[in-house]
C-alpha cells in the first residue's frame, strides 16, 4: 500500500480489494498521448511509449509512463496486459444524432429530401419513452463498441428523447453532451414545438440534467430554417441564462440549404449572421459542416472562438461538398470530428478519419496519421470544451481509454507487419479499421464488456 500514488485514500482502496476487486488498474500497451496540437506543433506533438501503461486509479487516470517502472512503483496494482494493442483516450464525436441510428445507411437524395424522406418520419416515433429508451440504449452500446466514450449527439423535440439518451449515458457512466432539437416550422407537425415550449422544454431538461454526473446540456435548434427567429431569440435567451451549456446547431452544409435560409432570413448578413442575431455565437457553440463558409463567417467564427465540426462520411454521402480543413486550421479555427450519424455512414470514428483523409486529399491536403488521430480525440474534447478532462491520456484526466490491435483483419495484419514506423502501423488501421479493432473500451475508469446483441 505504501507504493501506491494516491496514499490519502487507502481505507477506500483496501476496502475495494475486500469487496472482490482493486480500484488501481494498470493497463498496459503502446501508449499514444499528446504534448500539444499537431496541427501547431507538427507529428512530433504525438508521443508513444511503445512498452507503456496507463494507471487508472477510480475514475482518473493517475500515472502514464514506461511499463515497467510503473508496474515498480505501484506493485499492488491489478494488471492488465493489452500487449502490442495501441492505448488511446476514447474517441469524441462531436457531432451526432442519435435517433438516425436505425436509418443509416438509407439510399439517395440531398438533405432536404433526406430530412423529410427518412430523418422526420423516424424521428416522430421518439414521443413514445419505450422507443427513445431502446434506441439510445442501442447506440450508445454501438458507439461504445467502435472506440468512442463522448457524444455530442441532437436529440428530437420530443423531450422523452432527452431523457432517455441522458439516462441511458448515465447508467454506461458516460461523458455526452446532448439537447432537445428544436423546431417550429418546415417540419411535420407533430415534431414542431413554439419559441415558448423550445425555450420552457430546454430549460426544464437542463434543470434536470446539466452538470448532473458527467452529463452536459447542449442548447439545440436544428438549423435556421426550421426555427422562426422567435424561436432563435428565445434559445440565445436561454444561452445567456445557462452560458455553462453548450449550443450546438448546422452551418452552412449544402448550397441549396444557403438560398433556403436566404430567401427565410433576407435581413441576415449571411447563415451565421442568423445566428449571431440571435445570440447563438459564443465559445461553446459547435457548428456541424462549415463547408460553404464566407469570408466574414469565417473571421466571425474564430473570434467567437466556436468550434466547426467537420462530417466527413457524411458531406461525402449526402454529397455536401469538401470541407477546407487546411485553410481552416491555419486560420485559427477550432475544428472537431464527427460521424453526425445517420447523415454519416458509420458510426465508426476509425472510418470517419478515413473520410476526412480522403477529403483533404481531394483539397490538396494529405492529413497526417497524428493530425486524424488529435480530431478524434483531443480536437474534440477542445471543441466540446472539455479538454482539461477528456480527449488525451495524461495524470489528473478522467479514465476514458480504449485498445486498439492494429492487426484486426488479415488486411490490416499484412500490412501492418510491413510497417517501418509508429504511423505506418497505426495508418492501415485508420483506413480499413472498424470495431474489430477495439479491444477494449474503457469508462471513467470501468472496462466495458460487450453489450449484447442489439434487440428489435
Ligand atoms: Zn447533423
Amino acid at each position: 500500500m505504501r507504493d501506491l500514488r494516491h496514499p490519502r485514500t487507502p481505507i477506500g482502496f483496501a476496502q475495494a480489494q475486500g469487496a472482490g476487486g482493486l480500484r488501481v488498474e494498470l493497463i498496459l500497451g503502446q501508449v499514444l498521448h499528446f504534448a500539444a496540437d499537431p496541427f501547431a506543433e507538427g507529428p512530433a506533438a504525438a508521443l508513444v511509449e511503445t512498452r507503456g501503461g496507463v494507471l487508472v486509479d477510480g475514475t482518473r487516470i493517475a500515472a502514464i509512463g514506461p511499463a515497467a517502472a510503473l508496474r515498480a512503483a505501484h506493485p499492488a496494482a491489478r494488471v492488465t496486459d493489452m500487449g502490442s494493442a495501441l492505448l488511446s483516450a476514447g474517441f469524441v464525436d462531436a457531432h451526432a444524432h442519435y435517433p438516425q441510428t436505425g436509418i443509416i445507411a438509407s439510399w439517395g437524395k440531398r438533405l432536404i429530401d433526406w430530412l423529410n424522406s427518412y430523418t422526420f418520419p423516424e424521428e416522430m416515433r421518439f414521443g413514445d419513452p419505450a422507443h427513445a429508451a431502446a434506441v439510445a440504449a442501442r447506440y450508445l452500446d454501438l458507439v461504445l463498441a467502435h472506440g468512442t466514450t463522448t457524444v455530442a449527439s441532437f436529440c428530437t423535440s420530443h423531450p422523452e428523447s432527452v431523457d432517455a439518451l441522458f439516462a441511458a449515458a448515465e447508467a454506461r457512466g458516460m461523458r455526452i453532451a446532448a439537447g432537445k432539437t428544436c423546431m417550429d416550422r418546415n417540419a411535420p407537425p407533430g415534431l414542431c414545438d413554439t419559441a415558448e415550449r423550445a425555450h420552457d422544454e430546454s430549460a426544464a431538461l437542463i434543470a434536470r440534467w446539466h452538470g448532473r454526473g458527467r452529463l452536459v446540456y447542449a442548447i439545440t435548434p436544428r438549423f435556421a430554417p426550421t426555427s422562426t427567429p422567435e424561436q432563435l431569440d428565445a434559445l440565445g435567451t436561454l444561452w445567456a441564462d445557462h452560458p455553462t451549456c453548450l449550443m450546438q446547431t448546422h452551418l452552412s452544409e449544402q448550397t441549396e440549404e444557403l438560398d433556403w435560409v436566404r430567401a427565410l432570413y433576407p435581413e441576415a448578413r449571411d447563415y451565421l449572421d442568423v445566428y449571431e442575431r440571435a445570440g447563438l455565437l459564443g465559445p461553446g457553440a459547435l457548428f456541424g459542416h462549415c463547408i460553404h463558409l464566407t469570408g466574414r463567417e469565417r473571421m466571425r467564427l474564430r473570434e467567437a472562438g466556436a468550434a466547426l465540426i467537420h462530417c466527413p462520411t457524411s458531406n461525402a454521402f449526402i454529397g455536401s461538398g469538401l470541407f477546407d480543413m487546411a485553410g481552416l486550421i491555419a486560420e485559427g479555427q477550432r475544428v472537431g470530428l464527427a460521424t453526425d450519424t445517420g447523415g454519416g455512414s458509420s458510426f465508426s470514428m476509425l472510418r470517419t478519419m478515413a473520410a476526412a483523409y480522403e477529403i483533404g486529399q481531394l483539397r490538396g491536403r494529405a492529413l497526417h496519421p497524428a493530425e486524424l488521430w488529435w480530431l478524434a480525440t483531443a480536437g474534440g474534447a477542445r471543441a466540446m470544451g472539455m479538454a482539461e478532462r477528456i480527449g488525451n491520456l495524461a495524470p489528473g484526466m478522467e479514465a476514458d481509454l480504449i485498445a486498439l490491435d492494429l492487426a484486426s483483419t488479415p488486411a490490416i495484419a499484412q500490412r501492418s507487419a510491413r510497417a517501418g514506423t509508429f504511423w505506418e502501423a497505426v495508418f492501415p488501421t485508420i483506413m480499413m479499421g472498424d470495431d474489430r479493432a477495439i479491444a477494449g473500451v474503457w469508462v471513467n475508469g470501468q472496462r466495458q464488456r460487450p453489450a449484447e446483441a442489439p434487440r428489435g
